[in-house]
């Protein structure tokens, strides 16, 4: 599926583009057929039908996109400003939505390299792949491309860190993000969101996700296992519902005074960790 209009999409078959309409109870919103999906077609006296579609390993709802692998993280270090929280907010978001998180430190041309560096040593540690890019001298695009391949991929990342920019100079493709964003919080307007076939028969989304942060609704206590590098040492803890925060005998922190978990992701661990146990009293009281 590559895109959908209100009665017709796009479906990609054996390499060809076909326009496909859908088959009666699939034009009801519970289930809406979205970019991303994969659905069964019968052609008719030549019309092609949706069907019906293959059960969704995730779907995001902003932008509404189906079975994503893959999240490009972009930031910048000083334009705009890095800001750690929101990078594990969203990788936390990934992590429970099982989407595979990539960060993508792009401007590489004018930012400083040590500073990058230190991201990087950061979020390897984290178990998270780290790139370098600029989008204007085209440093580490090649590299970015190679993570394409049969995959669906969304960009996501704050605004002015330069995610159309990066998509534009791989894909030669002008994205029209500022304009689509605007036209999305229009409750009225249909907005198309289109997957781009690229490199190695993967499909890029031609929209940015997350681009409205959630909290993701989890308890407290098992917040900890979307941390890749803590859900590891987390099920050792010998309080079954550890918050890693006071307990005793905490695996968590021991990895931590061991260096094995960075200080800085296991900070941004405590806050989002307080928004998790405020979300949880206002819902059970
Ligand atoms: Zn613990």
């Amino acid at each position: 599926m590559l895109s959908v209009h209100s009665s017709e999409c796009t479906v990609l078959i054996d390499k060809d583009t076909v326009t496909c309409s859908f088959r009666g109870r699939l034009r009801l919103e519970d289930s809406q057929v979205h970019a991303g999906d994969l659905v069964h077609v019968s052609r008719m006296d030549g019309i092609c039908m949706v069907d019906r579609i293959v059960p969704r390993k995730n779907l995001l709802t902003r932008p509404p996109i189906a079975n994503v692998d893959q999240a490009i993280l972009v930031t910048a270090i000083t334009q705009p400003p890095l800001d750690l929280v929101y990078l594990d907010r969203v990788l936390v978001q990934l992590e429970f939505e099982g989407i595979q998180g990539v960060l993508c430190v792009n401007k590489h041309d004018i930012e400083n390299h040590d500073e990058m560096r230190n991201l990087r040593t950061i979020y390897s540690s984290a178990g998270y792949r780290c790139l370098f890019t600029s989008a204007v001298t085209g440093y580490g695009l090649d590299e970015l491309a190679t993570l394409f391949c049969g995959r669906i991929t969304v960009f996501a990342g704050q605004s002015g860190g330069g995610k159309s920019k990066l998509i534009s100079a791989l894909s030669g493709i002008r994205l029209r993000t500022g304009e689509l964003s605007q036209a999305y919080r229009g409750r009225h307007t249909t907005r198309w969101i289109k997957l781009i076939r690229t490199f190695g028969d993967g499909y890029v989304a031609d929209t940015p996700g997350f681009s409205r942060l959630e909290l993701v609704d989890v308890p407290p206590h098992e917040l900890g296992f979307l941390y890749p590098e803590m859900k590891k040492h987390a099920s050792f803890c010998h309080f079954p519902r550890c918050l890693h925060k006071t307990e005793s005998r905490c695996a968590v922190r021991d990895a931590l005074e061991k260096g094995e978990i960075t200080q800085e992701r296991y900070s941004n661990y405590l806050v989002l960790l307080e928004e998790a146990v405020e979300r949880a009293k206002r819902k059970y009281g």
